[in-house]
């Protein structure tokens, strides 16, 4: 499908999947820093210059713990799980809103026993993410909650 042209309506199928829209399981190589997620471009509207993306992740996993200059605007979808925003740890359900700013570090997990979806709204035209150093997470992991996230 031409996602430049999509068709004005698309069905959702049953597990959080949709009519002509790609499922991208995420390559896991061993050295990414990610673990059992995938991702389905719902929307990419140059018009609004946005994307809607639909992120799931198979239970105990997580995604990437990044940030960039770009913000993210996130509605929890399917299941429960903690979410980390700068210095603050959460847990998240069905519904929640997460504002993730612009350089703020952010990672979502996934609890050992569902998945966790979320719908996440983003620039078409975007950063790449950077990861953290090992002096970065040292410096992240003396906030006791923050060790105790990156842990589970
Ligand atoms: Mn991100």
């Amino acid at each position: 499908m031409n996602i430049e042209h999509p068709p004005h309506f698309r069905t959702a199928q049953d597990g959080f999947r949709w009519d002509d829209v790609a499922y991208q399981p995420y390559k896991q190589d061993g050295t990414a820093p990610f673990k059992d997620i995938s991702r389905q471009v719902l929307f990419h509207e140059a018009a609004l210059n946005c994307e809607l993306r639909y992120f799931e992740m198979a239970a105990n996993g997580f995604s990437t713990l990044e940030r960039h200059e770009h913000a993210h605007a996130v509605m929890i979808l399917r299941g429960h799980g903690r979410c980390m925003v700068g210095g603050e740890v959460r847990d998240v359900k069905q519904f929640d809103l997460v504002t993730i700013p612009g350089w703020t570090w952010h990672q979502f997990r996934a609890t050992a026993v569902e998945p966790l979806g979320f719908l996440c709204m983003v620039n078409v035209q975007r950063d790449r993410p950077v990861l953290p150093t090992a002096v970065e997470v040292t410096a992240m992991r003396q906030n006791p909650a923050v060790a105790r996230f990156l842990d589970d």
